[in-house]
C-alpha cells in the first residue's frame, strides 16, 4: 500500500527530527479511536523509537477507557512507553468535563471547544508528536500541513514547509525548523492524506485491537456528548445515559455559577440546558442563544476567573 509506506516514511523523518532537535522519541499520541489505533501500527512497523500519550478527556466512554487501558498494557509489555494526562492542577485536583462546564460558565460548543484545549491538547510541552488529523475530516484540517509547530503562545502558530524540503539538508527549510525547535511543540501529521475508506479498510485488515464502540454502530469514537459529533448524540445519550446525567449535573453548577457571577439566561435547570445543548427543538423551554460579540467575550472574560 503505498499510502502506508509514505506514512511510515513521514514517522522515519519526524523520528530523526525529534530525536535530533528534541534529544527525545517521537510520541505518538492515542484516543482509543481507529485514527489511533492506525497510527500506533504504522509506528511500530516503522521501526522507530517512540513514547505513546493519552490525553484523559473523562467524557470518553468506558469501552474507550478499557481498550485505551488494554493497549497500554500490552505496549508496556513491548517496553515502550505510555502515559496517560490527568489534567492535574497545582492544589492538586484534575481538570474534568464536569468541573470544567462551571467553570467556563457555558457548555462546549461547536464554536467553543474549549474542552477540547484543556482536557485533549495541553500535553506534551516541548515535544514532537504525531497525531492522526487528517484533510478529509473538516474543512478547517485543511489548512493545516505535514508539519506544525505550536508555541506556548497559541497566537504564535505556524505551519513548517513540506517534508520534501525539509529533507533537504542545509536548505531554509530546514534552517527554519532549528530555529522553532526546543521552544514549541511541533506536530507531525503522518496519515493527513489518507480517506476514510483507507483508514477503515487498514483499520479492520492491519490492526489487531479494535474499540469495541465500532461493533456498536459508531462511526466516531470520542467524548460522550461532543458537540461535534451532530446527530449522534443522541444514540451516545441512550447507550450512556450516565453521562447524560452528569451533563445534567455540571449545568445545574454552571447555573449557579453564573447566577452568583450576574449572568442572565432563560433557563431554569440543567435539564433545560440539555435540552437547549440538544439543539433539541421540540422540547418546551427550547430558546435560540445568541450572543453578540460583546456578550461573548464577557462570559468568555468571566470564565477565566
Ligand atoms: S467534547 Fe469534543 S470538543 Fe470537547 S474535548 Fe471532547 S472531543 Fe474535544
Amino acid at each position: 500500500m503505498d499510502l502506508e509506506r509514505k506514512a511510515i516514511e513521514r514517522v522515519r523523518l519526524a523520528s530523526k527530527m525529534s530525536l535530533n532537535y528534541y534529544g527525545l522519541p517521537l510520541v505518538c499520541t492515542y484516543s482509543g479511536g481507529k485514527d489511533s489505533d492506525v497510527m500506533l501500527e504504522l509506528f511500530k512497523r516503522s521501526g522507530v523509537p517512540f513514547e505513546v500519550h493519552n490525553s484523559h478527556t473523562t467524557a470518553d466512554a468506558p469501552q474507550t477507557v478499557r481498550h485505551i487501558r488494554d493497549t497500554f498494557r500490552e505496549l508496556e509489555l513491548q517496553g515502550i512507553s505510555c502515559t496517560v494526562d490527568y489534567h492535574k492542577k497545582t492544589d492538586g485536583n484534575c481538570v474534568t468535563m464536569w468541573n470544567l462546564i462551571p467553570k467556563k460558565l457555558m457548555p462546549p460548543s461547536r464554536r467553543m471547544r474549549y474542552c477540547c484545549s484543556e482536557l485533549k491538547e495541553g500535553g506534551c510541552r516541548d515535544r514532537m508528536i504525531a497525531t492522526g488529523v487528517r484533510w478529509e475530516e473538516s474543512y478547517k484540517r485543511k489548512e493545516r500541513g505535514m508539519f506544525e509547530t505550536i508555541s506556548r503562545d497559541k497566537s504564535n502558530k505556524s505551519i513548517l514547509p513540506d517534508e520534501k524540503m525539509l529533507l533537504t539538508d542545509n536548505g531554509d527549510a530546514r534552517r527554519l525548523f532549528e530555529r522553532c525547535q526546543l521552544k514549541a511543540k511541533t506536530v507531525v501529521n503522518p496519515i493527513i492524506d489518507w480517506k476514510d475508506s483507507d483508514v477503515w479498510e487498514f483499520y479492520w485488515n492491519e490492526c489487531k485491537r479494535h474499540n469495541p464502540l465500532y461493533q456498536m454502530g459508531y462511526y466516531r469514537v470520542g467524548c460522550i456528548g461532543c458537540p461535534m459529533a451532530g446527530k449522534a448524540r443522541g444514540k451516545e445519550f441512550a447507550d450512556f445515559p450516565s453521562y447524560k446525567r452528569a451533563y445534567i449535573k455540571a449545568f445545574d453548577r454552571m447555573l449557579e455559577v453564573r447566577k452568583e457571577r450576574g449572568l442572565t439566561h432563560q433557563w431554569k435547570n440543567g435539564e433545560e440546558v440539555f435540552l437547549w445543548w440538544m439543539e433539541d427543538t421540540d422540547v418546551q423551554g427550547q430558546y435560540i442563544m445568541e450572543f453578540s460579540g460583546a456578550d461573548l467575550q464577557k462570559i468568555i472574560e468571566k470564565g477565566k476567573t
